[in-house]
């Protein structure tokens, strides 16, 4: 008997429109980008099941990324377009200079394009 269980982490990017910001990372005008990383359990291909969900905010300028609170990222997650505050936001990768991978934690300083640990795109 063959069962097609597969469980990989995804990526989602969300609708989120919040205007022009300043950037506080590199000083320039950018947006926000919102995106859910999630565990996602699939069935033949099928997600069924999804859980471990954590959200990120990701500078348009710079690629600075933040992890963003669970209750604002929900909030964004269901089509409330609210203000996103400084203290909503916790940085984890400014810039290139230095890179964590938002799958499993490694962190390197060097300019790797997939995590060099678990494989997965920075
Ligand atoms: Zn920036
Ligand atoms: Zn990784």
């Amino acid at each position: 008997m063959f069962f097609a269980i597969s469980i990989t982490d995804r990526r989602e990017d969300l609708e989120y429109d919040g205007g022009v910001m300043t950037c506080d990372s590199c000083g320039a005008y950018g947006r926000y980008q919102i995106f859910m990383v999630c565990t996602v359990l699939y069935l033949f291909f099928i997600p069924v099941w999804r859980w471990n969900k954590r959200y990120y905010v990701e500078t348009s300028c710079c690629h600075t990324v933040y992890e963003l609170d669970p209750s604002v990222g929900e909030a964004i997650a269901g089509g409330e377009q609210i203000e996103i505050r400084e203290t909503d936001l916790n940085r984890i990768r400014k810039g290139q200079q230095y890179k964590k991978c938002i799958y499993c934690g490694y962190e390197t300083a060097e300019d790797f394009d997939y995590c060099p640990k678990c494989g997965n795109r920075f």
